[in-house]
C-alpha cells in the first residue's frame, strides 16, 4: 500500500480534495476517534471514479462517510482513505406534479425533509431530526420504529467499484431490513429518487413538530453520540431493556449510558472509542444475562 503515491496521483484529478492524517473526531458526531491516513472529498462523478481507480491501484483501503453520525472510529484511527461526496452529489430536484424528489446522496437529510415540506409533499416527516446525509440514511435504512427510508424510495443509483459502472436499482430490487439493505458493501449510493405524496403544508408541519417534540423529550441532544447504539430486538425496546437492567448512568471513562435514553451511549467530554466499546460490552453482557438476548450493534465501526 502506498498512500504517498496515491496522494500524488490524486492531486492531478480535478474536483478532488485530499487531506492527509485528518482527525476523524472532527468528522463524526461522537467527536471520538483517531486520524484517517487520507480524507478525500470527491466533488463529481468523474472525480469519484478516478479516485477509486487510484486507491485500488495503490492498494489503499477505503471507506465511505456521509456525515459520520452513525460511526465509531477507533482511537488508533483508520489506516486507509475515508471518502465523502461533495458538490455534485448535493443537488436536490423536486417535481411537484409527480410528487417525486431526486437528490444526490451527499445532500443532508434535513434539507430533503425541508424541501419536501416547502413543496407540500408528505412522507419525509418521520426523518425530521435524523442527522446525516441522504446516502447514509439509505445505506442505514434510517428511520423510526414505524417508518423507514425504504418506504419512500423509488430508485437508487449506485457506483459499483468492482464493476466500474453505475447501477440503477428499483425499490423492489433491494431487500430492505432493519437498518440494513442488500446493497453490496462496496457500492456507493450516489443518487436517490424519492416517491412522496401531495400533502397539506400545515398537516406536514404539525407531524414534523410532533416528531421533533418526541425526539427532544426522549433523546440526549446536548451530548455527542451516534444515536442508538444497538438495534431493537423484535417487538422490544432495547432502551427500556437497558434501563430495566439499571444501566442508565453506567460509565467507563468519558462514555456513559445516557440518563435520558438507555440506548444512547454519550460522550461526556473525554470519551475514547475504547471507553465506548467497554460500555457496549457491559450492556451486551448484562442484557444477555438478564434477558437471554444477544444485542446487535446499530453503530458502524471503523478502524477496529
Ligand atoms: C442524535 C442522533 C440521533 C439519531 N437518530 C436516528 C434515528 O432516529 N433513526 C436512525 O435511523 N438513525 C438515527 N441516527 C443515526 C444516524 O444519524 C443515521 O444512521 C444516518 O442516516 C447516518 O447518516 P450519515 O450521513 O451520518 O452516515 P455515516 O454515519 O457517515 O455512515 C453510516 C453508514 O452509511 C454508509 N454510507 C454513508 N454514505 C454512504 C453512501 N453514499 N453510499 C454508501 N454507503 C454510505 C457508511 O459507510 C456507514 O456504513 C441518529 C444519530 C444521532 C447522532
Amino acid at each position: 500500500m502506498s498512500t504517498s503515491n496515491a496522494v500524488q496521483a490524486l492531486s492531478a484529478i480535478e474536483d478532488v480534495e485530499v487531506v492527509e492524517n485528518e482527525r476523524l473526531d472532527h468528522r463524526t458526531s461522537y467527536h471520538i476517534g483517531g486520524k484517517a491516513a487520507l480524507f478525500i472529498t470527491c466533488h463529481s462523478y468523474h472525480a469519484l471514479r478516478s479516485t477509486i481507480k487510484v486507491l485500488l491501484r495503490e492498494d489503499v483501503e477505503w471507506a465511505i462517510f456521509g456525515r459520520g453520525t452513525n460511526i465509531l472510529v477507533a482511537d488508533e484511527g483508520y489506516d486507509g482513505a475515508v471518502l465523502t461526496l461533495g458538490r455534485e452529489f448535493r443537488r436536490v430536484v423536486v417535481d411537484e406534479e409527480s410528487a417525486c424528489m431526486t437528490a444526490g446522496s451527499g445532500a443532508m437529510l434535513s434539507r430533503v425533509v425541508n424541501e419536501a415540506l416547502n413543496h407540500s409533499l408528505a412522507g419525509m416527516e418521520f426523518a425530521v431530526g435524523v442527522p446525516g446525509t441522504l446516502g447514509g440514511a439509505v445505506s442505514m435504512n434510517a428511520g423510526t420504529r414505524s417508518d423507514w427510508m425504504s418506504e419512500v424510495i423509488e430508485e437508487v443509483t449506485v457506483y459499483a467499484p468492482t464493476e466500474e459502472r453505475l447501477k440503477h436499482y428499483r425499490y423492489d430490487e433491494i431487500e430492505w431490513g432493519y437498518r440494513t439493505t442488500s446493497l453490496p458493501k462496496s457500492d456507493i449510493v450516489l443518487e436517490v429518487k424519492l416517491r412522496l405524496r401531495p400533502g397539506n403544508k400545515i398537516t406536514i408541519t404539525e407531524r414534523m413538530e410532533r416528531s421533533l417534540r418526541r425526539r427532544r423529550r426522549s433523546q440526549p441532544a446536548a451530548m455527542p453520540s451516534c444515536g442508538s447504539v444497538f438495534k431493537n430486538p423484535p417487538e422490544r425496546s432495547v432502551g427500556k431493556m437497558i434501563e430495566d437492567c439499571g444501566l442508565k448512568g453506567f460509565s467507563v471513562g468519558g462514555a456513559e449510558v445516557s440518563e435520558v435514553h438507555g440506548n444512547f451511549i454519550v460522550n461526556t467530554g473525554s470519551a475514547t472509542a475504547a471507553d465506548v466499546v467497554k460500555v457496549m460490552q457491559k450492556v451486551y453482557a448484562t442484557v444477555k444475562e438478564t434477558y437471554g438476548v444477544e444485542l446487535q450493534p446499530e453503530v458502524k465501526f471503523l478502524g477496529f
